[in-house]
């Protein structure tokens, strides 16, 4: 599944491919601008994303 990602540090725009399954789902996406880690949480549910969140990857 292909996500939108806006990074924290530079707000650049990317996508990143993603296999997403239900249930919970967490990875580290580096920037593909700035090479900066982003935090991904993605929940899924029933096949359908219900939770998308990207945090600081160095937290
Ligand atoms: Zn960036």
């Amino acid at each position: 599944m292909l996500i939108d990602i806006t990074c924290l540090t530079c707000y650049e725009h990317f996508s990143e491919n993603i296999e997403v399954y239900d249930g919970v789902h967490q990875e580290i996406i580096d920037c593909e601008v700035c090479c900066r880690p982003n935090k991904l949480l993605v929940e899924q549910k029933n096949g359908k994303i219900i939770r998308l969140d990207i945090s600081d990857g160095n937290e």
